[in-house]
């Protein structure tokens, strides 16, 4: 039998490439965005205190309305804007739920959506496994800034929606308040929609505070906002995320929802709940791995690697071009294979797939993982 692939043009996820890579060679794996520590004791034993008391059957479809009523409440004080809890939130199974699920919802055969490159791997295929058109907007390869020229010059009457994504994976940029200014004038009066992919909002460095979409009166409107638990918790595997959204876009997003998988885990739901009333915990995440990001970078500086600047995320881009002339693929491959140390290559978050001689590493990870893995680094020679 002959099956059509619904995505010609992809095979497995980088991120899964790589981890096999660095089991199969022994090798430290900074490649895939995971902490290498265990989350908190306490909100172990809170997930532990709600399955024993029999929260363990499906919850509300939207999600458990203590932990809605939290994530209202924490978008609320951070960014300025009230998300009714009972109609603009849905708790969803991790981010990757929540994107395709907005983008299923609004995007039909034939629509464009605008996407900025290097682009998170599950926006493009989200947009083709609906019918619709990627347009590809480059930033800036100096700064990983943003030219609205370009964005302005893209948008068309098939345009349906703008995917955001700050801080920004795997460039570790931020948006600032004129790329927000930007983005309200050149969409007023349209009805572009935004889906703004905001799971590292607080993993912010030097300061840098979170601009959410949710801030912006005009954009808000327009938009879903997508975060993710597990950035925030140190708990990846536990694929919680959720999505606010003004109750004409989350009606659809629901519809949508109750069939990719109707309500996602109940125990950990009311776990969060919980412990996501000690704001201190998300709140110092950013000097949490500011220090991690400072570890790495001091004890990489002397190598022949470009750091390169990183305001956000968990990771930080490595520019190889003086130390090799290979492909970033290549590259990876050898830096796993022969030093030791999985990273990610860059050029699956680009449409041409061409090699910019830059990888990505995650930071998330124990100080003495990073120093040992720099240690590695260190011994790259210029080519
Ligand atoms: N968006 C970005 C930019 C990410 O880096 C990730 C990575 N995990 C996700 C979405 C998916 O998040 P989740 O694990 O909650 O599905
Ligand atoms: N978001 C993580 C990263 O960028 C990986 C998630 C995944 O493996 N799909 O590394």
């Amino acid at each position: 039998m002959k099956i059509k692939t619904k995505l010609p043009e992809w095979g497995t996820s980088i991120f899964t490439i790589m981890t096999r890579m660095a089991v199969e060679h022994n090798a430290i794996n900074l490649a895939q965005g995971f902490p290498d520590f265990n989350c908190d004791d306490e909100l172990l034993e809170l997930v532990h205190h709600f399955q024993k008391k029999g929260f363990n059957q499906y919850a509300p479809m939207q999600g458990v309305l203590n932990l809605r009523k939290s994530i209202s409440e924490k978008i609320e004080k951070l960014y300025g804007r009230h998300y009714d809890f009972e109609n603009e939130i849905t708790v969803t199974a991790g981010a990757t739920q929540a994107l395709y699920t907005a983008i299923t919802s609004v995007v039909e055969a034939g629509d464009e959506v605008i996407i900025f490159e290097p682009a998170y791997d599950s926006y493009v295929p989200d947009i083709l496994s609906n019918g619709g058109i990627p347009v590809y907007v480059p930033l800036n390869p100096k700064d990983y800034s943003y030219n609205w020229d370009l964005v302005r010059n893209k948008i068309s009457d098939k345009t349906k929606a703008i995917i955001l994504n700050s801080p920004h994976n795997p460039t570790g940029s931020l948006i600032t308040k004129d790329d927000i200014k930007e983005l309200e004038k050149t969409t007023k009066g349209t009805d572009i929609l935004v889906v703004s992919d905001e799971v590292y909002e607080h993993i912010t460095f030097d300061g840098r505070k979170q601009l959410s979409l949710a801030g912006s009166e005009e954009l808000a409107k327009r938009t879903f906002v997508i975060s993710s638990f597990g950035k925030t918790y140190h708990t990846t595997g536990w694929k919680m995320g959720y999505c606010a959204a003004p109750e004409n876009l989350t009606k659809e997003f629901v519809k949508m929802h109750q069939f990719v998988v109707f309500s996602v885990n109940t125990p950990i739901q009311y776990a969060y709940a919980d412990f996501m009333k000690q704001e201190d915990r998300y709140l110092s995440l950013g000097n949490f791995y500011q220090h991690k990001r400072d570890v790495f970078v001091n004890a990489i500086k002397n190598s022949r690697l470009k750091i390169k600047n990183c305001e956000g995320t968990y990771f930080q881009l490595l520019d190889y071009s003086s130390v090799s002339d290979k492909p970033d693929m290549e590259f990876s491959e050898y830096l796993t294979k022969e030093i030791g140390v999985a990273v990610i290559p860059l050029s699956p978050f680009y449409e041409d797939r061409e090699s910019r001689s830059l990888v990505r590493i995650c930071f998330a990870k124990s100080d003495e993982v990073l120093k040992e893995a720099a240690a590695k680094l260190l011994k790259l020679e210029t080519k």
